[in-house]
């Protein structure tokens, strides 16, 4: 703490923390209130703001469905509070709450947000106050000044000012019914500036009835141990249950929130897939996963962190955004293996790569496959859907001389294990050949200068004896040919319908020759439920493309041919 000038005011240093909550006691959830001044929990309450400052993000525009489609997800997983948007300064967000109030959610309880009133004006005159009211949420969140210099230089109000507005807004508030948790804006920039001031802010919605005191890193400029201090500080002088909002410009906001939590915090803010403007908000989703963990807090129903992964890649869809594969818990790479020596490991005991189970946040371990990770992990990738395969069988051997043969071809099935469980099963011989190309063309005309026009796919695929001719328009070669193929499949396996393509890399392989050089090229697709990846090597990318695509398409059917067995056999037991 060397060099940080905080004065510790005095307040009364009796413990008044445990007045409200305490750490020994059992979780019981279903008594507590929400953010309620007396608890008797180990419960940590979330508030996601993927709708509100999530979509302040680079790159998200949320239509009103898009709003409620995530609201729906959130409220699934067992969030506590979903903070919506502004009523008062976006049309969009009162139209999302007026929709919420006609469709309500199961678990989560929507709030609206909004700053405190504007100086100079009662709260009743208040357009956005009474915007607020209209939202129709049991909770508001208010959002005020903590700053002096925020206060004087943005505001241009007094310092009482700010005060009385802090007061008058949630005294308003709560006399309307209203559950409110305060936001304090800039709180540990202001509290290292002025702490005396910052404090008076915290007195004011104190005072008035806030349930909650949220404490603001907005800049997120704030280290975890500041941030650990300042947290103690206010609750060793208001017993009522603080918060943590932290932004991630410095890459600490998830461990500022934790910090926070280990301070006392119980009311942390954040965004799901951590979507927030400019470096985003605190990862919600590694936050909890933490807190749930490794932390013996209760953030959601224990049955429901299984779900969490899936969640965040479904909110990250509906946002038009990937989550990145390095991501904590939920990433595609989180218990990724690679390399003989840690695969090797993970596959004598899980423990010594893994710092909890996968399936504890409902995601999987990867072992990537490739010649150097080695017999044991590609024998453990077909165990997964071979679980009759010994390390001896010969079968073993064949499929090891066959990663090799396709490696030498070009072709990497680490990260496309959709293509390398094609191959086994062709190789095993229980690859059903639900389809066969017959003709492929592409006529892609270059406008050299000129607008690009579409490119054209006509393609012939015979299912049984049955030909189906299908042409298709597409923004590209590839993108022409993928739709060609879905649409002719389609009229014979419906499910072909579901898939999307989510992501599509070529890769020029060495060569002597640049003219012969072979492309290979990587798609990631996705049915809604689960991503896979497939890969195809040609000299020619669209030979190469069209290769990807078919086994994209074929994983798919053959997902969907032992669901439909396994759906047998369990009617039949
Ligand atoms: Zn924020």
């Amino acid at each position: 703490m060397s060099g940080t000038a905080w004065i510790v005011l005095s307040p009364s240093r009796k413990k008044r923390r445990g007045f409200f909550y305490s750490r020994e006691s059992k979780r019981n959830a279903a008594n507590a209130n929400t953010t309620g001044r007396v608890q008797n929990v180990k419960k940590l309450y979330l508030l996601d703001s993927t709708l509100r400052d999530g979509a302040q993000s680079v790159g998200i525009s949320f239509s009103v469905q898009d709003k409620f489609k995530i609201a729906k997800i959130l409220d699934e997983l067992g969030v506590d509070y979903i903070e919506a948007g502004n009523p008062g300064s976006n049309p969009k967000d009162m139209e999302f709450f007026k929709m919420i109030q006609e469709h309500p959610l199961s678990h989560s309880k929507v709030t609206a947000f909004g700053s405190t009133r504007r100086k100079h004006i009662s709260v009743e005159e208040d357009a956005n106050i009474r915007s607020l009211l209209a939202a129709g949420t049991d909770c508001v969140t208010i959002f005020g000044k903590s700053w002096d210099i925020h206060v004087t230089e943005i505001l241009r109000a007094a310092l009482p000012e700010n005060l009385q507005m802090i007061r008058d807004t949630v005294a308003f508030l709560k006399a309307n019914g209203k559950e409110v948790v305060y936001d304090a804006e800039h709180f540990f920039d202001g509290y290292k500036a002025n702490p005396e001031y910052a404090m008076q802010t915290l007195e004011a919605a104190y005072e008035s009835g806030a349930d909650c005191l949220c404490l603001c890193d907005t800049n997120g400029g704030a280290f975890p141990d500041e941030i650990y201090e300042i947290t103690k500080l206010v609750l060793d002088r208001f017993p009522v249950a603080v918060g943590i909002h932290a932004h991630d410009d410095s890459g600490m906001a998830v461990a500022g929130s934790i910090m926070a939590v280990k301070a006392g915090a119980l009311h942390v803010q954040g965004t799901l897939v951590g979507f927030g403007e400019r470096c985003g908000n605190a990862n919600l989703a590694t936050v909890l996963a933490n807190a749930q963990l490794k932390m013996g807090y209760g953030c959601l129903p224990p049955e429901n962190l299984e779900r969490l992964t899936q969640t965040v890649h479904e909110v990250a869809e509906i946002s038009n955004i990937s989550v990145h594969k390095n991501t904590p818990y939920v990433g595609g790479n989180a218990f990724s293996h690679k390399g003989g020596m840690h695969v090797d490991g993970v596959m004598k005991n899980t423990l010594t790569f893994e710092h909890v189970p996968p399936s504890s946040v409902g995601n999987s371990r990867k072992i990537l496959l490739s010649e150097v990770a080695g017999r044991s992990a590609i024998l453990e990738k077909v165990r997964a859907f071979y679980p009759e395969i010994k390390k001896d069988s010969p079968e073993a051997a064949r499929i090891i001389d066959m990663v090799k043969q396709m490696e030498h071809q070009g072709f990497q099935y680490e990260g496309a294990e959709a293509s390398f469980e094609l191959e086994v099963r062709k190789l095993l011989g229980t690859r059903t050949e639900f389809f066969e190309l017959l003709m492929l063309n592409v006529t892609d005309e270059q406008a050299l200068g000129g607008e690009k026009k579409p490119s054209c796919a006509t393609i012939k695929v015979l299912v049984g004896d049955q030909p189906e001719i299908t042409a298709a328009e597409g923004n590209g070669p590839v993108n022409a040919i993928d739709i060609a193929l879905r649409k002719a499949l389609e009229v014979f396996y419906p499910e072909v319908g579901e898939i999307r393509l989510t992501d599509y890399k070529v890769r020029v392989l060495d060569s002597e020759s640049a003219t012969a050089a072979k492309v290979r090229v990587l798609i990631e697709s996705t049915d809604g439920h689960e991503y896979w990846a497939s890969v195809g090597v040609a000299v020619d990318i669209i030979q190469a493309s069209c290769r990807a695509l078919m086994d994209s398409i074929e994983y798919k059917l053959h997902k969907s041919q032992a669901a439909v067995k396994s759906a047998a056999s369990a009617a039949n037991a």
